[in-house]
């Protein structure tokens, strides 16, 4: 196994909608563990294969905590079939280290999508698990969290990240 190198804002590739998975092989596997490893080495909740730099529609997502323990997900070309509700919380991304926002998403959410061998599953999700779920599919659509929050709040964020570009940080 090897931890990745994770892709940050402005990457293209974070910015590119991603191809379905159709190879089941050993390449596809390898590319899981390695997900894997990376995402809990940085730590984070979640990890999309285009923040490493693979337009491929595959994401891994442990929330677990202390306090609350969940399975480890592999979701491969992830569908969301049902949306409901809506809540808001202060998400983070690794590809945009050190920024954080409150996004408003839904509430409980259905999910198609294959495990690692292809076999179909359904996740039926709320809140931090549904959360993750949305974010993690984002990503695989091109989408960022700033591409959720407010116009406002986005041109603050690119006016940050410009300076501190400047300042060579
Ligand atoms: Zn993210």
């Amino acid at each position: 196994m090897a931890i990745l190198e994770i892709k940050k804002y402005p990457e293209k590739v974070l910015k590119q909608k991603a191809k379905p998975v159709t190879l089941f092989d050993e390449d596809l596997q390898a590319l899981i563990d390695n997900m894997i490893e990376t995402m809990y080495a940085a730590p984070g909740v979640g990890l999309a294969a285009p923040q490493v730099g693979k337009s491929k529609r595959l994401a891994v997502i442990d929330i677990s905590s202390k306090e609350y323990k969940y399975p480890l997900i592999v979701l491969i070309n992830p569908v969301i079939v049902t949306c409901e509700g809506e809540v808001e919380f202060e998400e983070g991304c690794l590809s945009l280290p050190e920024y954080t926002a409150k996004v408003k998403r839904a509430e409980t959410v259905v999910v198609n999508a294959l495990d690692r061998e292809g076999k179909a599953m359904e996740i039926e999700a709320t809140d931090l698990l549904a959360v993750a779920l949305q974010h993690e599919i984002d990503h695989l659509d091109g989408m960022l969290l700033i591409d959720r929050i407010s116009p406002i709040k986005r041109e603050f964020f690119k006016k940050r990240y410009k300076k501190s570009q400047k300042l060579g940080k």
